[in-house]
């Protein structure tokens, strides 16, 4: 299959195993889009780890990765990223700012020794950082909107020849922000939006960044994509909850929506 989605990492805050897991899996985001010889990785949560073996075994020598915003689960897994080890692979890195420090800063935080006993300076492939802006990849073009969420933190659209592809790991749902995104992912084939909290869980978090379906549902229902995958899963959720929440969810959506796995991969139309 040479154009695909691969969700490597479906878990949100925090990386799991265990048997109550064994289903939809530990690993925390991370996302391939696979367009035949175009690549773009989003998030570099645990998932990245098999994706980096997988792409030294084929050979990929180029890479943008897009981090939709710098909380560890979305970042926990790039010191371990493999291609970081390899002096002839090109890392192109899309990161929003930090509070008063620049991406290439933040960074040089992670691998600071008392972290990490690699320097950023010293890894061998050449990694460059570059603004959040609409970044073509080939025949893949990628587009960035803010979410809401807890500090700045984006949304993406990756737009195909074929389809159009939402993504929004981390958003709280609010009336004041979700005009905009409506209209940022009204064309999408496909939307992944997360549903993290069920509405009690919601009650005693709100302002943490994460939705239940008494918001996502509306919010779906006014955009109308054509499939509606769930991601991000919350740590405390089993694969029982999982599989309780999404039965629940698709009695009352007419969006044909599903709850998504590590390993799970989407063709996409070539
Ligand atoms: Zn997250
Ligand atoms: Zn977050």
């Amino acid at each position: 299959m040479e154009h695909y989605l691969k969700f490597w990492g479906t878990r949100g805050s925090c990386p799991v195993s265990g048997p109550q897991y064994s289903h939809f899996g530990g690993n925390t985001s991370c996302l391939e889009v696979r367009y035949g010889e175009d690549l773009a990785i989003i998030d570099a949560g645990t998932g990245i780890l098999p994706l980096g073996n997988q792409l030294m075994e084929e050979g990929v020598r180029r890479i943008h990765l897009f981090f939709s915003h710098m909380h560890w689960d979305h970042l926990i897994g790039f010191p371990f990223f493999k291609p970081l080890y390899c002096p002839d692979v090109e890392i192109r890195i899309h990161a929003p700012q930090g509070k008063g420090r620049s991406p290439k800063e933040l960074f040089e935080q992670l691998f600071a020794e008392e972290f990490f006993p690699v320097k950023l300076a010293d890894l061998p492939a050449r990694i460059s950082f570059h603004p959040m802006e609409t970044v073509r990849v080939g025949n893949l073009t990628v587009e960035c909107h803010l979410a809401h969420h807890v500090y700045t933190t984006y949304c993406f659209k990756i737009t195909t020849p074929r389809e159009t592809i939402g993504y929004a790991s981390d958003n709280e749902v609010e009336a004041h922000s979700r005009g905009g995104l409506v209209g940022f992912f009204r064309e999408s084939d496909l939307l992944i939006h997360e549903m993290q909290y069920t509405e009690e869980e919601h009650l005693g978090r709100r302002g943490w960044g994460h939705s239940s379906a008494k918001e996502v549902m509306p919010f779906i229902a006014e955009i109308g994509p054509k499939r509606w995958i769930v991601t991000h899963h919350d740590p405390c959720h089993t694969d029982a909850d999982l599989r309780r929440l999404s039965e629940e969810t698709r009695l009352k959506t007419r969006c044909p929506v599903e709850w998504i796995y590590d390993g799970a991969v989407i063709e996409l139309k070539g």
